[in-house]
């Protein structure tokens, strides 16, 4: 089977600032160099992705947004469509985040929808599904997780995943300082994995399925060498530099 692709993306959230990307996208751009199979990127706030894509011009590193509209164009005020990112020469765009499911209120509905959005014009979709702690102690974490990733399947096709990237993101690890230990996270990327084999067996195998929740350089070589963890989605430690190469080192 060939290797499959593996990532280490950032995901800077509501932070940054002109002067404080610039610094920190210098020091990546010298820090990351294309490798094989191992690719990084970074999802930045809209606002930002000018900078981004003019600081990482020729680099090995790609950069997106964190959501896209689940609209294509219209009277949709404040929304940001997947085209505009396009437009910046991005190459990804996260869908599905948590954060975003429960503060922002996106079903899985919408979610497939800006899935949908995120592959017409042309982005890898990044989609993070991922249980609450009261999904995972009563036990409901493998149901949850394969029904947000049904949603997309269903709205979508299963072709629709080629190409795509799949995050495992438990709600109860992201922001928090507690991460999955390797063997619960492989067990439920697994899951994740087979559930997508039964429906077709390339995509399945050929799918980057990436681990996010207080991921750091210290526990990122362990969590990365489980077989079915093709790499990390990172919060907090996507905004300090030296955390954030130790963590694609790990790759
Ligand atoms: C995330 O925002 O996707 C995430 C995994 O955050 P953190 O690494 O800070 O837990």
């Amino acid at each position: 089977m060939a290797l499959r692709n593996r990532f280490v993306l950032g995901n800077w959230k509501l932070n940054g600032s002109l002067a404080a990307n610039a610094a920190l996208l210098a020091r990546l751009a010298d820090g990351i160099s294309a490798a094989d199979n191992r690719n990084c990127g970074v999802c930045v706030p809209y606002v930002y992705l000018a900078q981004a894509q003019n600081l990482l011009r020729g680099s090995a590193i790609s950069w997106g947004s964190q959501d896209v509209s689940r609209y294509e164009a219209g009277a949709y005020t404040g929304d940001v469509s997947a085209l505009m990112v396009a437009e910046f020469g991005s190459r990804l765009a996260i869908v599905g985040h948590s954060e975003r499911r429960s503060v922002f209120g996106d079903s899985d509905a919408v979610v497939a929808q800006k899935f949908a959005r995120v592959k017409k014009a042309g982005l890898i979709p990044v989609f993070c599904v991922g249980e609450t702690l009261d999904e995972r102690e009563s036990g409901r974490t493998g149901q949850v997780v394969t029904r947000q990733l049904d949603a997309v399947i269903a709205a979508n096709g299963i072709g629709s995943l080629q190409g795509a990237i799949l995050a495992y993101e438990p709600v109860w690890a992201i922001g928090t300082g507690k991460t999955a230990t390797p063997a619960e996270a492989e067990t439920v990327h697994e899951r994740l994995r087979q559930h997508v084999v039964q429906a077709d067996a390339d995509v399945g195998n050929s799918l980057p399925i990436l681990y996010g929740g207080s991921v750091k350089a210290s526990n990122a070589a362990e969590l990365f060498s489980m077989p079915n963890i093709d790499g990390g989605l990172i919060g907090g430690a996507s905004l300090v530099v030296d955390e954030f190469l130790g963590i694609w080192r790990a790759l």
